[in-house]
């Protein structure tokens, strides 16, 4: 696998094919300046960055459409170099509403494609095979799926597409060795969130486990390649053929984490890093703890 800042896409199971690192673009709306967003694009397609991970419910997809289309005005990049990830919301599932759904992303963004759409959580997969068929979506995939719901969608009677990818949290805390194997056996890429650990923000992190990008192992690796552990954290999930979408609006880390293709871990590195796993997960989106699809019951 040689990848490159200027060819780093990966192939998925329909054919298209997707770059192994994206730009995370959530950001707590309360406290994030207005424009943050579409500046953090502008500077990350400068850098090198041709995928953006965001949602309808992030709140600044037109901010991310505006950015990317002042970069397509100015010659820097094509819509087909970009790739573009969003997210059906939980309210959206009956299928009567999942075109609408994406249409509102379309009109904030102003593109008459996107490249991969998700269901943001279990449940709802037909309406959004018909969204491939009308060529509104390129690919179709889901996120925070566990094994059992995962295996559900593959084994339904009549299924027309399978999904192209699971995203999910994935990192060196965190790094789902089991569910892997399985994704693979499918065909079935996984997209690891929260690669750096996340924010932090109590509200919704789980802030008992401790900052990843503390981590003294982590440090030590990067130490000797004169690395970040952010950049030492994105490079283990690379080699592992895993997407990585961390999020910054900081012109110098968002330049940082794009800068993981000129070093490479040893396969003594990937071990030591791996057995970091804690399998505790940073996100456990408590308050659906009483959903009867709530996937984290199950470790995958
Ligand atoms: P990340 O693990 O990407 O961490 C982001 C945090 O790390 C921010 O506070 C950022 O601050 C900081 N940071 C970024 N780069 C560095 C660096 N080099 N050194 C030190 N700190 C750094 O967290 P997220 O939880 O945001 O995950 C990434 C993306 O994944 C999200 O933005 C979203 O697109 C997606 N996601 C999807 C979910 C789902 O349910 N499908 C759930 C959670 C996330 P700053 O901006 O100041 O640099």
């Amino acid at each position: 696998m040689d990848l490159t800042p200027q060819n780093h896409r990966i192939h998925l199971n329909d054919g298209n094919s997707i770059p192994i690192i994206g730009l995370g673009t959530y950001s707590t709306p309360k406290t994030t300046a207005k424009g943050a967003c579409y500046e953090a694009v502008k500077i990350a397609i400068d850098v090198g960055y041709r995928h953006f991970d965001g949602a309808l419910v992030y709140g600044n997809e037109d901010e991310i459409g505006r950015a990317i289309h002042e970069k397509i005005a100015d010659g820097t990049v094509t819509r087909e170099d970009l790739y573009y990830c969003g997210k059906l919301w939980n309210t959206f599932h009956p299928p009567q509403l999942v075109r609408s759904s994406l249409e509102k992303s379309l009109k904030l963004l102003k593109f008459d494609y996107i490249d991969l759409y998700l269901i943001e959580l279990p449940l709802a997969f037909k309406a959004l095979e018909a969204l491939k068929d009308a060529g509104l979506v390129k690919s179709i995939g889901v996120s925070n799926f566990n094994r059992r719901q995962l295996e559900l969608i593959l084994n339904k009677p009549g299924l027309k597409y399978k999904p192209v990818v699971n995203q999910i949290e994935c990192h060196p805390y965190f790094t789902q060795p089991k569910f892997k194997e399985i994704c693979d056996s499918h065909g079935i890429v996984i997209v690891g969130y929260s690669p750096l650990g996340t924010c932090r923000d109590s509200l919704w992190v789980n802030v008992k486990i401790p900052s990843l990008l503390d981590d003294p192992v982590l440090n030590s690796i990067a130490a000797k390649y004169k690395k970040t552990s952010a950049q030492v954290a994105l490079r283990f999930q690379l080699q592992r053929n895993i997407i990585v979408i961390p999020k910054s609006f900081n012109p110098e880390r968002i330049k940082q984490n794009f800068e993981i293709f000129d070093f490479s871990l040893t396969s003594e590195e990937m071990k030591i890093v791996s057995n970091l796993n804690r399998n505790e997960r940073y996100v456990e989106l408590l308050m659906w703890k009483d959903h009867p699809e709530y996937p984290f019951n199950d470790l995958y």
